[in-house]
């Protein structure tokens, strides 16, 4: 199974992508975490991205299209995945068709996540994450506390808000996500791959409903206190 996941920042979706991989075994690609992990190893790619990252604008993209294109092509890629925060625009959805083309290997569908602006400012704020790079585990104060306030589960850094969550950058961040997702969202429509789930339900009934919109019926137990 092949699977994008469409939805504003803090709708939700990596959470969901996170169960869709405990659940069907399918490998995470995350565009977000690819890009932070490459500005943490000073790559060139990250010095060239750093500066559009910090203040919440996109990628152009050929970089984020080479990206993923190089981790798809390699001959030890993933078969099987959920990409979560790629294709964000109308033309890497279609440089990303013709690179399953090429692959033979077709998309099995493509989730949108339905959220209002508001409800994800409210979210974002609670978000926090791991300072320790190698670790970056994440906590939402309003659903996913860690035990400790502060301080991470598993390896005992302190726990800050990510730059890109505070509010100004995420409004901005919202309005680039708006420019680009209505066309993006419209070309998976008329190719009769998109899902649409309600995202502001709770995490067990948003997961729910990706199962159901992929016609996949039993759920697996998680437990949804894990950090990810
Ligand atoms: P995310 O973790 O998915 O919210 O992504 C964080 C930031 O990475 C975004 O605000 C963009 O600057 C950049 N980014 C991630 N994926 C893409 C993409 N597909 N296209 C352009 N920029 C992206």
């Amino acid at each position: 199974m092949r699977l994008v996941l469409v939805g504003a920042p803090g709708s939700g979706k990596g959470t969901q992508a996170e169960l869709l991989v405990q659940r069907l075994g399918l490998t995470y690609v995350g565009t977000g975490a690819i890009l932070r992990d490459a500005i943490a190893r000073h790559t060139p790619t990250g010095r060239l991205v750093q500066p559009l990252m910090d203040q919440g604008l996109l990628v152009p993209d050929t970089i984020v299209n080479d990206v993923v294109a190089e981790l798809l092509q390699r001959p030890d890629r993933p078969e099987r995945f959920v990409l979560d925060g790629y294709p964000r625009t109308c033309a890497q959805a279609v440089a990303f068709d013709e690179l399953q083309v090429e692959a033979r290997r077709p998309l099995t569908g493509v989730v949108s996540f339905a959220i209002s602006d508001d409800e994800v400012v409210r979210r974002i704020s609670s978000r926090r994450v791991c300072v320790d790079k190698a670790c970056l585990a994440s906590y939402n104060l309003a659903f996913r506390r860690p035990r400790l306030d502060g301080i991470c589960d598993k390896c005992g850094s302190a726990l800050l808000i990510r730059d890109d969550d505070k509010e100004e950058t995420v409004r901005r961040r919202l309005t680039e996500f708006h420019k680009s997702t209505d066309a993006l969202i419209e070309h998976y429509r008329r190719n009769g791959l998109l899902r649409e789930v309600d995202a502001t339900q709770s995490v067990e009934a948003i997961y729910a409903s990706v199962l159901a919109s992929l016609g996949v019926s039993t759920a697996k137990a998680v437990d949804f206190k894990k950090p990810m």
